[in-house]
């Protein structure tokens, strides 16, 4: 009786922590954006292809993406600029 309870707590614990952590590395690595398609917020994530020189977007909702080129100095929020910048030329 007095083992499970020790279990339970020790679990609640460990859950907890868990979830701390992945909040942690979800904040740090993955840049959300608001879509500049459907305009959800922070649906749209960046990613980055170092090798081809291209930064992507993509959006979570409407699952719509475009890239633009990039260079190793560019970082996440420039691509996302970017690439909203090429979309609303397009809309226009
Ligand atoms: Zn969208």
């Amino acid at each position: 009786m007095e083992d499970a309870c020790f279990r339970c707590l020790k679990m609640g614990n460990r859950n907890s922590t868990e979830r701390e952590r992945q909040r942690l590395n979800i904040e740090k690595t993955a840049a959300l954006f608001t879509c500049p398609f459907c305009k959800r917020k922070k649906s749209c994530y960046v990613k980055i292809d170092r090798e081809k020189n291209i930064g992507k977007i993509k959006c979570n909702e409407c699952k719509r993406h475009t890239f633009t080129n990039m260079t190793y100095l560019t970082t996440p929020v420039q691509v996302f600029l970017k690439c909203e910048e090429k979309i609303q030329t397009a809309a226009n």
